[in-house]
C-alpha cells in the first residue's frame, strides 16, 4: 500500500530527516520546533562547532552500524497472511514495539495509525503542558541504545549544557524526538489507516481497516494494540455532562480551539494535571474566569522536583518494587490487584509548574470539596448544581481522565465477550472489591488477551494489548514513558510464538540425523605427520 508517510518521507531533504518531526509532518509551524534546534544564543557554550544536524546524522548512522544489522526475517511465510504483526498506533509505544520486533528479526511488521502524519500520539494535539511530567533522564523508546535516546538527540543538536539547563523535557521537543525516532528506526507508519474491526480467521486474524474513506481487510498472525490511554474504553465523562449539547462542554482529551473561550466563564471538573493545564490554557487565551472543581479537600503534587528521579529509598517507600518495575507483572494476583486499586483511587499528582501556571492568574478559582450533582443546558451555557449551589458557565471542560471498559471499544465489539477480565480470574477479599479494576483484562505474560474459557477462542492469544488496559496486569501505567521498555516482554512473547508455531519437527530430525561430512584437511594438512 502506498502511504502518505512514504510520500512525505520521499520528499524530505536529508537535513530535515535527521532533525526529526517538524520536517516529517511537513506542516508544522515554527512553534513546533521548540527544543529541536535552539537558536545559537540559547544553545550551550559547549554546543558542537560543526553543523549539529550533520553531527546527529553521522552519530546516528554510527550507532545503528554499531548496534549491528537486525537479524534477517526468520519467520516462515504463511499462505494467506499479509502481515506477521500489525501494530495499531504510531505513538511512542507502537514505534518502540515495531523497532523491537525488527531487531528481533521479525519481518512483515506494519504500523498503522488513524491520524495524519505528524499527529500521532498526544503531544501536538491534546497535551497542553509546557514540559513533560516525567523526569528528563528516564529510559524510553531507545531500547537500551543511548544514541537513540532523547538525551543524545537533544544534546547533539543543542549541546550538553542546554540539556542540563532543562527542568524537564519540553513537550514539543519530545514530539520532534519521536518523529526523528520514527524515521531513523524506519517504522514506515501507514497513516490515515484505522482499525475498525477484528475477526478470527482460522489461526489468523482478519482486520477490517479504513483508509482514505475506503474499507479493506488484511490478515495477520499477530495484532498489537498500542492505541493509547483512550484505546480501551475511551474517556471518562461525568454523568452530569452526558446528554448535554456537545458544543457546551468538552473533554481535555479532545482537540479544542481554546481561543473560543476568550471572555467566557469556564468550569473545569477534575483536578489532575490535564485539568490544570486546560485551566491555564483557557486563561492564557483570555477566559474571563476559570473555576476548577475537585471532590477532594486537597491537591496532590510531587514532593520533590520532578526533574531528577527520586533518590534510592532506604527501605522501599511505596509498593516495595519501584526499582524493578519490569517485574511487577510477575507479582501474585493479590498484590497486583491491591497495587492497581490503590493507584486507581489515588488522587492525581499535579506537577508544581502546572499548578503554578493556573494559580498565577487572578481570575482562576479553585474549589475543593466540591461535588457536581446536576447540570442543565440553557441560554447558551450550562447551569450546574455544585455542593448545593447553582453556578453558570459558558463552557465546561471535563478533566476526568480515561476509563477501561473493553465492551465499548468499537474495534473489539465482536471479540470482547470472550476476553478474560480480572473479575473472571480473581476474587478479592471483602473490603478490597473494586468495580473499575475488575473490568481490566487479565493479560498473559506477553501482554496477550486470555480467553475466558479455554475452548474455541485461541485467536485471543494473538492479540497483545499494550495500552492503558494492561496497567492492572503489569503494575505500571502502560503507555507512559517508564512503561515503554516493557515492550521487550511483548516482543519476546511474539517471537516465542512464531518460533514454536513454525517448528518443523521433521526438519529438525533431519538436521540432527544428517551425517557429519568433514571438510578438506587442506588448511592444516602440512602440520600432519612428521615435519
Ligand atoms: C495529557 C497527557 C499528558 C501526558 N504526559 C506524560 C508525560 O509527561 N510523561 C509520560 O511518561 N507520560 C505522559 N502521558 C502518558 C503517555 O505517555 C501518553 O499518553 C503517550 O502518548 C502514550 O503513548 P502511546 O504510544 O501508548 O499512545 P498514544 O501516544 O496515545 O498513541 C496511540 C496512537 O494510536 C492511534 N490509534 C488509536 N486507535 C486507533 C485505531 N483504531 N486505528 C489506528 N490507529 C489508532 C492514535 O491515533 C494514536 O496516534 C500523558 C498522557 C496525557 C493524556
Amino acid at each position: 500500500m502506498t502511504s502518505r508517510s512514504t510520500e512525505s518521507r520521499r520528499s524530505m531533504n536529508r537535513r530535515s530527516f535527521f532533525l526529526g518531526g517538524g520536517a516529517a509532518a511537513g506542516t508544522l509551524g515554527a512553534g513546533a520546533l521548540t527544543g529541536q534546534l535552539l537558536p545559537a544564543r540559547a544553545r550551550g557554550a559547549d554546543a558542537p562547532p560543526v553543523d549539529p544536524a550533520e553531527l546527529l546524522k553521522a552519530q546516528t548512522q554510527r550507532a545503528l552500524r554499531w548496534a549491528g544489522r537486525p537479524a534477517g526475517d526468520w519467520v516462515k511465510p504463511r499462505a494467506g497472511v499479509d502481515q506477521n504483526v500489525v501494530v495499531v498506533g504510531g505513538g511512542q509505544s507502537g514505534l518502540a514495539i515495531a523497532y523491537g520486533l525488527r531487531r528481533k528479526g521479525i519481518g512483515r511488521v506494519t504500523v498503522i495509525d488513524r491520524c495524519e502524519p505528524g499527529q500521532a500520539g498526544i503531544w501536538r494535539n491534546i497535551a497542553r503542558m509546557h514540559q513533560l511530567r516525567t523526569p528528563k533522564t528516564i529510559p524510553g523508546p531507545e531500547l537500551g541504545n543511548p544514541d537513540l535516546g532523547f538525551r543524545a538527540w537533544f544534546e547533539t543538536l543543542n549541546g550538553p549544557a542546554a540539556f542540563d539547563a532543562l527542568d524537564r523535557i519540553p513537550r514539543l521537543a519530545w514530539a520532534d524526538y519521536l518523529a526523528w525516532y520514527e524515521q531513523v528506526t524506519e517504522a514506515g507508519v501507514r497513516y490515515d489507516t484505522r482499525l475498525v474491526g477484528i475477526e478470527p480467521a482460522g489461526d489468523f486474524l482478519r482486520l477490517h481497516l479504513e483508509s482514505d474513506g475506503m474499507q479493506r481487510t488484511e490478515t495477520t498472525r499477530k495484532l498489537v494494540l498500542a492505541n493509547g490511554f483512550k484505546g480501551a474504553g475511551g474517556v471518562s465523562v461525568p454523568s452530569v455532562l452526558r446528554g448535554l449539547p456537545a458544543g457546551l462542554w468538552s473533554h481535555t482529551d479532545a482537540p479544542f480551539e481554546f481561543t473560543r473561550l476568550a471572555g467566557k466563564v469556564v468550569g473545569i471538573i477534575g483536578a489532575g494535571a490535564s485539568a490544570f493545564d486546560a485551566a491555564a490554557t483557557a486563561l492564557e487565551q483570555g477566559a474571563k474566569e476559570v473555576h476548577l472543581y475537585s471532590r477532594r479537600s486537597y491537591i496532590d503534587y510531587p514532593s520533590s522536583s520532578a526533574s531528577t528521579p527520586p533518590p534510592p529509598p532506604g527501605p522501599p517507600g511505596d509498593r516495595g518494587h519501584a526499582f524493578v518495575l519490569e517485574l511487577a507483572g510477575e507479582l501474585p494476583d493479590e498484590v497486583r490487584w491491591r497495587d492497581w486499586r490503590v493507584r486507581e483511587n489515588a488522587s492525581a499528582s499535579v506537577p508544581l509548574d502546572s499548578l503554578a501556571r493556573a494559580v498565577a492568574a487572578k481570575n482562576f478559582h479553585l474549589h475543593l470539596d466540591s461535588d457536581w450533582t446536576g447540570a442543565t443546558a440553557g441560554g447558551g451555557g450550562i447551569t450546574a448544581r455544585i455542593s448545593g449551589k447553582k453556578q453558570r458557565f459558558d463552557h465546561v471542560i471535563a478533566g476526568t481522565g480515561y476509563r477501561v471498559d473493553l465492551s465499548v471499544q468499537p474495534e473489539l465489539a465482536s471479540i470482547q465477550p470472550d476476553i478474560a477480565l480480572w473479575k473472571d480470574r480473581y476474587r478479592p477479599p471483602v473490603g478490597e472489591q473494586d468495580d473499575a479494576v475488575s473490568l481490566y483484562p487479565y493479560l498473559g505474560a506477553g501482554f496477550q488477551f486470555q480467553p475466558k474459557a479455554d475452548a474455541g477462542v485461541t485467536h485471543l492469544r494473538n492479540i497483545h494489548c499494550f495500552n492503558i488496559a494492561a496497567s492492572a496486569s503489569f503494575g505500571t501505567l502502560v503507555g507512559d514513558i517508564p512503561s515503554v521498555p516493557q515492550q521487550a516482554r511483548l516482543v519476546t512473547a511474539i517471537a516465542r510464538d512464531f518460533l514454536l508455531e513454525d517448528l518443523d519437527l521433521a526438519q529438525n530430525r533431519r538436521y540432527a540425523e544428517t551425517p557429519f561430512v568433514p571438510r578438506s584437511p587442506a588448511p592444516y594438512q602440512s602440520a600432519l605427520g612428521p615435519r
